[in-house]
């Protein structure tokens, strides 16, 4: 059964373009325009996710998933204007599952889309297989080929988060977002400091390459 996706955008241009992206890879989907209506429709129906604009009319992207928050959790992907920090902080603080920076390319956002559908799927089983790898998401447990490998609790969340996303390459200002979190007012190096411990840690000791480094853009775990 296909997935079917709310698209909440007030931008008919946009609108259309998602809903015919999506559907071309085999989603349902359903476009509002109006914050009210869209609040509506995601309270009446079950969907699997849902794309929230914030710039709306009547009601904006961040109370619409404030309100539907009060009684679902349906994942949230929210679309922020570049210059628009705040609603991105305000969002993922409300519980969206994520978020896209406009302009953005679709195939990040179908890569996100489909990494939110299978999160959802796997919920109930909280662990990641990599290969040899083993990360227990619930236990915050990682073994290779069944030996223990010991990760702080920063160096766990950055594994865990790379995996999640994999084959879905994540800038440095993301890891930060959503690892060390919006009060954390540092330098972006600290990831780059953090995948090189998370190198020594699994890639020298087990003779593998994990994390890939994309130049200019971030990192990836690649399937
Ligand atoms: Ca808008």
């Amino acid at each position: 059964m296909s997935a079917e996706i709310l698209v909440v955008e007030d931008e008919q241009r946009i609108s259309r373009f998602l809903s015919l992206e999506l559907e071309h890879e085999g989603y349902k989907t359903k476009c509002v325009s109006d914050g009210r209506e869209a609040l509506d429709e995601a309270l009446a129906n079950d969907y699997d996710l849902i794309i929230l604009d914030v710039m709306l009319p009547n009601l904006n992207g961040i109370e619409v998933l404030r309100r539907l928050r009060q009684s679902k959790d349906t994942p949230v992907i929210i679309l922020t204007a570049r210059d628009q920090v705040m609603d991105k902080v305000a969002g993922l603080d409300l519980g969206a599952s994520d978020y896209m920076t406009k302009p953005f390319a679709i195939e990040e956002l179908l890569a996100r889309i489909r990494a939110n559908l299978k999160k959802r799927v796997g919920a109930v089983k909280a662990e990641h297989v990599f290969g040899d790898l083993r990360v227990d998401i619930d236990a915050r447990k990682v073994t290779f080929k069944d030996q223990p490998v010991e990760l702080t609790k920063k160096e766990f969340d950055l594994l865990a988060y790379l995996l999640e996303n994999r084959n879905i390459v994540i800038s440095r200002e993301k890891v930060l977002d959503v690892v060390w979190g919006f009060d954390f007012y540092g330098n972006t190096n600290v990831v780059d400091v953090y995948v090189r411990y998370l190198r020594s840690k699994i890639d020298d000791r087990f003779g593998i390459s994990l994390i890939e480094t994309v130049r200019g853009s971030g990192y990836v775990i690649r399937e």
